[in-house]
């Protein structure tokens, strides 16, 4: 099986094929009915909901169960019941258990990939690769406890018979809240450095996405992890409402500003502050400075943009130019967007598959008109006669400065430029937004980068990034922090930060 990540790799024939097979026959099949799954055992309780294939919207990709209160009640009840157990287990022997669900899903990565290429749309190397990320995940947060020996260190005495420790200990419960866009591999993530950390879990997905996540569940169970330290429940926001109200000791959250920001709030209601953990939306920049190799910035931008729809929260939306080089910039970003192919995820070709929902179409058929009547289409703007919910590649230029196709998070194929005077008012404007999640440059002198990275307001920032301006982040190769509207927590995924926001902080003082 080939290796792939978002921005390296290509497909080998086998690979290929072995994708192929597994798409038509999910297409065909569709899911079974899928249940919860709550202390190892599936459960059919609550209403079936369907969620329609994005390709060929006459078609329904999976069905699910929704999960009522007592479904979440019961949930957290088994990972209550199982959390002393795996508390109290060896971070050796929970890492064995993770890593054979990691070995497990590397049998099956066709299988995987075709689902969520039905589920999401996403196209055969979005999706393969993100089977990959949902492994690397499992291995970078198994090492980082390794590496940090349980994070249990010893600290001063003042006195011969006075020993002291400190040690990070799991919270006990975590609730686990996913988004559509990378359905797989951010609920591993979260869920597995909980359950890396010592805590049990009970996961939400997204209602888009069902079928994707309940691969992990077999996974969990395939790899015998314990009845109750990971359980899963399906349904849309009232079940992910209801996993927030229950009595989790935490959440984390990968979705949108308004809702994680909520969670947030609600958390630290109550009799006592509980961990919200939450990884929220972007509107991010590249900017392209008059020392910029003009090709590789627009190359960059528009496979940062573009890349599955659009829709990744480090997805490029606003490209920020300096004035010398802003006509060569459109013409170029113009000319290599119509040449993207938007198409079918099971055509090797397609560059775009469709956007996730009828919800994303209308969002950008409201931000086409708006953007005609207040700036200029370079590119896209228009629907191909596909059918699903498909969309072109859109560019747009000339919008006035602040206008809000530059401010808001769209999360669609849609990226604005906007001319500047230099590099310090392409800063100014790069930080002119709520979020501060990805941030691109592209430049080729070091003192402009220098002033980049000093001063752009962006968790993950890059420079000359071609295979994509702001995208592509890797577990163990890059941290993943969102600030100001991006996250809450000032540490990200991906990185050496991410396990211990599960734990929190005991010293122990034993006096002999
Ligand atoms: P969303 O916020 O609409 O939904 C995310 C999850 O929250 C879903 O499971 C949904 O059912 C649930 N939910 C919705 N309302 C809820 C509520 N009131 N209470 C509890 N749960 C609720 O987001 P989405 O559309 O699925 O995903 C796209 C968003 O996610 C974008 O904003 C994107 O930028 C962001 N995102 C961020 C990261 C990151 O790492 N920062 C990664 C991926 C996606």
């Amino acid at each position: 099986m080939t290796r792939l990540t978002y921005t390296s790799g290509s497909l080998d024939a086998d690979t290929d094929a072995a994708y192929e097979a597994e798409l038509a026959k999910a297409r065909a099949e569709g899911s079974p009915e899928l249940g919860h799954w709550i202390a190892g055992e599936e459960v059919a309780a609550g209403e079936v909901f369907e969620r329609e294939n994005p390709s060929f919207t006459d078609e329904i990709a999976s069905r699910a169960r929704e999960a009522d209160a007592d479904v979440i009640a019961k949930a957290v009840e088994a990972a209550k019941d199982a959390r002393v157990e795996w508390r109290r287990t060896p971070y050796a022997e929970r890492n064995a258990k993770l890593r054979a669900a990691a070995r497990w899903i590397e049998e099956h990565v066709p299988e995987i990939a075709a689902i969520l290429s039905l589920e999401t749309g996403k196209t055969r190397i979005e999706a393969i690769a993100e089977v990959q990320e949902g492994i690397d995940l499992i291995e970078t947060y198994c090492s980082e406890i390794e590496r940090n020996d349980g994070y249990t260190h010893p600290l001063k005495s003042f006195s011969d018979n006075e020993r002291n420790t400190e040690t990070l200990r799991p919270y006990g419960v975590f609730g686990v809240i996913g988004p559509f866009n990378f359905p797989f591999a951010l609920c591993i993530g979260m869920s597995s450095a909980a359950m890396v950390a010592g805590n049990t879990v009970v996961l939400k997905p997204s209602e888009e996405a069902p079928w994707s996540a309940a691969k992990f569940a077999e996974a969990m169970n395939a790899a015998g992890v314990p009845a109750g330290v990971f359980n899963l429940v399906h349904g849309g926001p009232e079940a992910g409402k209801e996993l927030v109200d229950s009595p989790v000791d935490g959440i984390a959250f990968t979705g949108s500003a308004e809702v994680g920001r909520a969670i947030a709030k609600r958390l630290h209601e109550g009799p006592y502050t509980r961990p919200a953990l939450t990884e929220m939306g972007g509107k991010n920049p590249a900017i392209v400075t008059a020392n910029a190799d003009v090709d590789k910035a627009a190359e960059g931008i528009a496979r940062a943009a573009f890349g599955l729809s659009g829709q990744k929260c480090s997805a490029c939306s606003r490209a920020i130019v300096v004035e010398d080089v802003y006509d060569e910039l459109v013409e170029k970003l113009g000319e290599f967007t119509r040449g993207l192919k938007v198409g079918e995820p099971g055509d090797p070709t397609s560059f775009l598959g469709p956007v996730i929902n009828e919800k994303t179409v209308a969002r950008f058929e409201d931000a086409v008109e708006a953007a005609k009547a207040d700036g200029r289409i370079v590119a896209g703007g228009g629907r191909p006669d596909l059918p699903g919910y498909y969309v072109e590649p859109t560019v747009v230029g000339d919008l006035p400065r602040g206008h809000r196709l530059t401010r808001d998070e769209l999360f669609m194929p849609f990226v604005t430029v906007t001319k500047v005077a230099d590099l310090d008012e392409a800063i100014e404007e790069a930080n002119a937004v709520v979020y501060g999640l990805t941030a691109g440059i592209f430049t080729e002198d070091d003192a402009e980068a220098e002033e980049f990275f000093d001063r752009i307001e962006a968790g993950i920032t890059y420079r000359n990034r071609r295979a994509g301006a702001t995208t592509g982040a890797w577990p163990g190769t890059q941290s993943f922090c969102g600030w100001k509207s991006s996250g809450t927590t000032g540490k990200g995924g991906l990185g050496p930060h991410y396990v211990p926001q599960f734990m929190r902080e005991q010293s122990r003082t034993v006096v002999s």
